[in-house]
């Protein structure tokens, strides 16, 4: 068989690999229309019991996408004890590439997964909060973090991850940034990357001149 030929079935392989663990957080929350309680995209969502249900309910579908990724993997297995088709690689190479995109944490200190129970946990408690940064304290998620809409004070700098919304950015658009970033937001945990802190390093600089 021409390499050619062999090179086609691997990378259609990969393909599937790739695309089929991540078809949950693709179209399940978008094609069922659950957007009622929620903001459309990309508005900042209020804190309150809907984005509460919504995390947990993305949780759910990312738990989905850990299951639908030991299809490719256990069928490249079975293909590949038999014979080594290319075709097979590309799946349990695809499969393995979800799982370890999964598994390695974007940065230290964050918990396990994309939406880890204890952000939950930390996000619902904001819900009724210890201390108020202002007398109308109106929270609400935005892109970057997790602000007051009265006095603009940050509650917490965590950037907000894809929530299942149907995207603003069009359908082909929003599913390549979802299948480039997995659900992760575009912009890094603002406490430990390197552009947080060159921002604050520029802050600093400003400030003394
Ligand atoms: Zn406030």
């Amino acid at each position: 068989m021409s390499i050619t030929a062999d090179l086609t079935r691997l990378v259609f392989g990969l393909s599937v690999g790739i695309i089929l663990p991540r078809i949950p957080l693709l179209f399940f929350t978008r094609f069922l229309n659950l957007e009622r309680d929620l903001p459309p995209h990309p508005d900042p969502i209020p804190i309150g019991v809907p984005l509460i249900q919504r995390l947990l309910l993305m949780r759910r579908v990312h738990t989905m996408c850990w299951m639908i990724a030991l299809l490719p993997m256990l069928l490249g297995y079975f293909i590949l004890k038999s014979s080594p088709e290319p075709f097979a690689v590309g799946l349990v190479a695809g499969g393995s590439w979800f799982i370890l995109s999964r598994i390695v944490p974007l940065h230290m200190g964050s918990g396990f997964g994309i939406l880890p129970l204890s952000l939950i946990q930390e996000i619902n408690n904001l819900r009724e909060p210890e201390t108020r940064c202002c007398e109308h304290q109106q929270l609400q998620w935005e892109v970057r973090s997790i602000r007051c809409n009265h006095c603009r004070d940050v509650a917490k700098d965590t950037p907000r991850p894809d929530l299942g919304r149907i995207r603003s950015d069009g359908r082909l658009m929003g599913t390549l940034r979802i299948l480039l970033m997995d659900g992760h937001s575009v912009f890094p945990p603002n406490e430990d990357s390197v552009i947080g802190q060159g921002v604050e390093l520029l802050g600093q600089v400003a400030e003394e001149e």
